[in-house]
Order: structure tokens, then C-alpha cells, then sequence
């Protein structure tokens, strides 16, 4: 059975939560301010043998992705994790998060990856601004900035808030 339930995860505070009934074209963003990413709907693994799902408690109702293996079917899967979406002040969707631990997590990680952004502004100065206006500098000053850029966009993409936030720390150091 497929539900009208969408798991979604927040790109900078990394909670995962579901949602009813949305449409997943829209764009939502976390209660902490970042944008969340939709994981998929809830869906039946269809993997798992009918005779071996496992019985419905909290590994279902309280599961970090969409996918249900369990003996309801998708039917309570992410219930626990349910949060309302409201329309913010200027027109966002946003997702009520209640998590205080969540919400600081999104503050810490964005203040990380500013203080970083700033290590490398300070480390490369004009070389910096060359850089991303395609002026000509010297190519190993530019290799070195454009590896730096990309090992800050590879951290982002990380997906374990722990080593992340590791990562982070120690560009530009
Ligand atoms: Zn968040
Ligand atoms: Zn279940």
C-alpha cells in the first residue's frame, strides 16, 4: 500500500520527518531556516517477504526514510515523525520541526559553514576574487582554491550531521 505520506530531510540540520498529504514538487523548508530535501513517499519494500516483516513499532513509526518493511504496509510508517506545514510571513512552506536540538543544529551548522567561507576569503584574499571573477592567477594558486571549493561542496553533500560538522572544522585551517 502507498500512502500520501513523504519523508523529507532538512539539508542543514539533517532531521528527518514526514509529512501528509503533500505534493512533492513544492518546496519546503526546516523550522530551522534550511531547505529539506524530499527522501520519497512511504512505500511497502517490496524486498522484504510477506512471512519476515517484522511486527509495526517505533523502528516503523519512528523510521529515518520512507521505505516500510514492517507488517502494516506503510499504514503507520513515519507517524511518529509527522509535522504541520505552515506558510511563513513571506510565503515559504515551512515545516514546524519541534525540535529544539534541530533547530540549533541548522544555526551551528550554518555558522560553520560561514566561519569556513571566511577562513577562505582571508587564506586566498585577491587571489579569491580573481578566482571567481576568471581572471588569470597563478595555476597553482588556482588549483588550490578550486580544491578547496570543492571539498566544501563535497561536505556539504554529507549526510552525517557528526562528521560533517568534523569536516567542516577543518577547511582552511
Ligand atoms: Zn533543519
Ligand atoms: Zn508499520
Amino acid at each position: 500500500m502507498n500512502t500520501k505520506r513523504a519523508y523529507f530531510k532538512c539539508i542543514d540540520c539533517l532531521t528527518a520527518f514526514a509529512v501528509e498529504n503533500i505534493d512533492s514538487k513544492i518546496l519546503i523548508k526546516c523550522a530551522c531556516g534550511g531547505r529539506a530535501e524530499l527522501m520519497g513517499h512511504v512505500i511497502q519494500d517490496r524486498l522484504v517477504k510477506t512471512e519476515l516483516r517484522v511486527p509495526c513499532d517505533d523502528r516503523c513509526t519512528n523510521a529515518q526514510g520512507p521505505s516500510c518493511n514492517c507488517q502494516c504496509g506503510g499504514e503507520h510508517h513515519g507517524t511518529g515523525r509527522l509535522v504541520e506545514v505552515h506558510t511563513s510571513m513571506n510565503g515559504d512552506l515551512v515545516a514546524q520541526v519541534s525540535k529544539a536540538e534541530s533547530i540549533e543544529r541548522g544555526k551551528m551548522w550554518r555558522a560553520l559553514v560561514d566561519a569556513a567561507m571566511k577562513r577562505v576569503e582571508v587564506r586566498f584574499g585577491d587571489a579569491l576574487v580573481d578566482y571567481r571573477a576568471n581572471r588569470r592567477i597563478p595555476r597553482e594558486v588556482y588549483f588550490e582554491i578550486r580544491n578547496t571549493l570543492n571539498s566544501i561542496s563535497k561536505i556539504k553533500s554529507m549526510r552525517v550531521y557528526k562528521s560533517r560538522i568534523e569536516a567542516i572544522m577543518r577547511v582552511a585551517c
